[in-house]
């Protein structure tokens, strides 16, 4: 029997959602819906001081008044990141067991200036900061007596390739693009942790999203790989920019309460299928009536300058 296609909203509730990510979800949601998929609103609390819970109600009213619904998710708390902190502590335990996990002290200036690429005449550069050299007893007795430390992954030297649907192979050598942190120091559990985490554990099979997370692609099915799942398939889109060719302000300063106040929802979500050419003017369209027209091949992969439309 076929896999059903699942598919999801992963929104941030940090903040009002802008252009850029209304026409991430109004592509993930055609994409899902083109292919008869289920569709989950998966809320990424995580950070207790960056979301708020009325950022999530926000977002949900957002993408009902866009026309965009979901088949499973928000408000049940199931699938809330901050509600799930159980699971990523056992993908975490599970990790720690295979040897993939270590602490670390360093500033974040420090592990900036690790990551840096090696000077020119500088061999055998090594991406990673010195905590990950400790020895076994130099670490214990840290843990032991110094602040809490963020935990990160341990990376292998190796090259994850991953097939990206709109934009092709991506590939990267994960030790090179350096270890990334799985838990921060005050305990929350970092981004790609708890994203691997969850597309595995909800079974999300396609992944649609914006391409400024294509570089965080090949960690993530790393990741779910060594907790035993199957990575789902990746498909980026472009971002939206300034005329010149920059996200602009102006663009991120249109949260959904601007834009809400400006068109109906058909008239946005008919611009944001026209900046995406999925029609050929920009013109009214309710979510629905674009299922039937959408296709990445009409998708440009160049980022998209909004400026025309505004
Ligand atoms: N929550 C992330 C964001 O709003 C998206 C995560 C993802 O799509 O993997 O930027």
């Amino acid at each position: 029997m076929e896999t059903r296609y699942v598919g999801r909203f992963a929104p941030s509730p940090s903040g009002y959602l802008h252009m850029g990510n209304l026409l991430a979800m109004l592509l993930a949601w055609l994409d899902c819906r083109a292919n008869g998929g289920r569709m989950v609103l998966r809320m990424e609390d995580l950070d207790p001081v960056r979301t708020r819970p009325e950022y999530a109600q926000a977002i949900a009213d957002d993408l009902r008044w866009m026309g965009l619904d979901w088949d499973e998710g928000y408000p049940d708390p199931a699938w809330c990141q901050s509600r799930r902190t159980d699971l990523y502590d056992e993908a975490f335990h599970a990790l720690e067991e295979k040897g993939l996990v270590y602490p670390c002290w360093c500033s974040r200036a420090q592990r900036l200036a690790a990551a840096n690429a090696p000077h020119p005449g500088e061999k055998d550069h090594d991406p990673r900061c010195r905590c990950a050299h400790m020895t076994d007893s130099a670490r214990a007795e840290r843990l032991a007596n110094d602040r809490p430390p963020a935990w990160k992954a341990r990376t292998p030297d190796e090259v994850v390739s991953v097939p990206d649907g709109h934009y092709g192979l991506f590939a990267e050598n994960l030790a090179q693009a350096g270890d990334f942190i799985l838990r921060r120091a005050d305990g929350v559990y970092a981004y790609q942790l708890a994203v691997s985490v969850d597309d595995m554990r909800m079974g999300v099979n396609h992944v649609i999203r914006g391409r400024d997370l294509l570089s965080s692609a090949p960690r993530q099915s790393w990741l779910i790989g060594e907790l035993g799942g199957t990575p789902p398939a990746y498909c980026h889109l472009p971002l939206l920019t300034g005329g010149d060719g920059k996200l602009s302000k102006r663009v991120g300063s249109q949260s959904t309460e601007t834009l809400r106040s400006r068109y109906e929802p058909e008239e946005l979500v008919g611009k944001l299928a026209y900046l995406a050419g999925l029609i050929p003017q920009d013109a009214p369209m309710a979510a629905a009536e674009l299922v039937p027209l959408f296709s990445w091949e009409k998708i440009p992969r160049e980022d998209i300058p909004v400026g025309q439309v505004e």
